[in-house]
């Protein structure tokens, strides 16, 4: 079908009703069938919008007034929403946001996945829907002559100072303030990306949840930092309490936030935090879970689908620092992990030494190379866990699943496009996808988690 041509044009004020919010959390106003994306609105409202941008099948275009809105609009509570970008579904209830994103994952199990008879539950969300991320990373830079650390500006590389951002915990946000204050008072430059001169690039701060315990990371371009012992002093008295103090140093001119030189300015070198009751040691570098109250209902999902007797073997792919793999360890005989970054691997070795944990191992590499060796070398899993990143599962992957047969396959995904594609795959292949259970992860964003299980026939 010919792609259709723009019924409109640049800068055209048209009156619209909006039918659909897309993945991203936009609106879609159609006019003539020619879809125009929209933020800001929400499905069956009604109003102005002013065209800014077309292309060949669909357009842009911005909201300049509402004349009808439903019960799903609420007052976005953070006053730097619309410039910041980071979250795009503050506008909307969160009863409005669980509906959504299970619409989202119901309309792919129908289109994509063509299992409009498997069972997709309500989203499983979070009670309190603010303050869930334990990590937060924010860029330095100057604006009017002072120290500003906040967020870049939708579109941009301009850095908005903020004191608080209602999705992170409160002490990411004292610590991330502290830091600058700090760092102003001892006379360290922040960064300036287009002379790449300056100390201070970023900041991130870690808390961990169960624990209490906090990181402050400071990332700079030098390797010296000025004044070290007066900013380490001015840290710990600006943030009582806090457990570990690290540089980082990046050189270069990147957008790439971390170097590879990490050292400890004052005390551990890394957060604990537990989920369940598996207890996680997390270095500056580490990847780890941003929701902990979420995951661990994530992963409770998991290991519900796993059905876990303490006799299977279990193949965790895309294991990350381990996380799920020693959350289903303890209710298995052998959990065999895989995952592409060695550094993860290491972590993932540690933390089960961490908990005493024996019968997981861990190896570094590409699941869809490193889970066929494992076939040939005779490991027969039962149970199959995979959370693969957005992309989804390999192909080749999904083949050795298929290959291997395990009874069991428990898919969590980030994205419920590709994991409705991947399900299809391994549907024709054999197995029957039982049920999907959307879990928030992150709220107020257009994030959706998901967790399905599959059987063979
Ligand atoms: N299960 C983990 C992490 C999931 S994120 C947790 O819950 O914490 C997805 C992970 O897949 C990332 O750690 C990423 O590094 C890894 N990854 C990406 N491609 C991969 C591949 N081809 N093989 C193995 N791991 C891969």
């Amino acid at each position: 079908m010919a792609k259709i041509q723009a019924p409109v044009k640049m800068k055209d004020v048209l009156h619209v009703t909006f039918t659909d919010l897309t993945h991203e959390g936009k609106a879609v106003a159609k006019v003539d069938g020619y879809p125009l994306f929209v933020e800001g609105a929400l499905p069956d409202e009604t109003g102005e919008i002013e065209v800014t941008k077309l292309n060949k099948g669909y357009g842009f275009a911005k909201l300049v007034r509402l004349d009808k809105t439903v019960p799903e609009r609420q007052e976005p509570p953070c006053r730097v929403y619309d410039e910041c970008g980071g979250c795009q579904l503050q506008h909307m209830t969160y009863e409005g946001q669980l509906n959504m994103k299970y619409n989202q994952v119901r309309n792919v199990m129908n289109r994509i996945a063509k299992m409009p008879d498997v069972p997709v539950h309500p989203v499983l969300g979070m009670e309190d829907s603010w303050r869930y991320r334990n990590k937060a990373q924010v860029p330095v830079g100057l604006s009017g002559g002072s120290i500003v650390a906040g967020f870049y500006k939708k579109r941009s590389h301009e850095i908005i100072d903020m004191n608080e951002c209602l999705i992170q915990h409160e002490q990411s946000d004292e610590i991330i303030q502290k830091v600058k204050d700090v760092c102003a008072a001892n006379g360290v430059m922040p960064y300036d990306e287009k002379r790449h001169k300056g100390v201070i690039r970023h900041v991130m701060a870690r808390i961990g949840y169960q624990t209490g315990e906090k990181m402050a990371v400071l990332i700079t371009r030098t390797a010296d930092l000025p004044n070290k012992e007066a900013i380490i002093k001015g840290i710990r008295d600006a943030v009582p309490g806090i457990t570990s103090i690290v540089q980082n140093v990046n050189p270069d001119k990147t957008n790439v936030i971390f170097g590879n030189q990490t050292r400890t300015l004052y005390g551990e070198d890394v957060i604990y935090d537990t989920i369940g009751d598996v207890k996680f040691a997390i270095s500056a570098r580490s990847f780890y879970q941003v929701n902990p109250v979420q995951t661990e209902v994530l992963y409770g999902k998991a290991l519900e689908y796993a059905e876990l007797t303490g006799n299977e073997v279990v193949i965790d792919a895309y294991c990350g620092i381990g996380t799920i793999s020693l959350f289903l360890a303890k209710k298995a005989k052998e959990v065999y992990g895989v995952e592409i970054v060695p550094q993860a691997i290491e972590d993932a070795k540690k933390n089960a030494e961490l908990n005493g944990i024996k019968n997981a191992a861990f190896e570094a590499g590409k699941a869809e190379e490193v889970i066929p060796a494992w076939h040939k070398q005779g490991i027969r899993p039962d149970v199959i866990v995979v959370d693969p990143p957005r992309k989804g599962c390999d192909e080749a992957l999904l083949q050795t699943i298929l290959d291997m047969k395990p009874k069991r396959v428990v898919y969590v995904s980030c994205n419920p496009g590709t994991l409705a594609r991947d399900l299809r795959t391994l549907e024709d292949g054999g197995y029957k996808t039982r049920e999907v259970q959307p879990v928030d992860m992150f709220p107020q964003t257009v994030h959706v988690e998901a967790v399905a299980v599959l059987t063979l026939y």
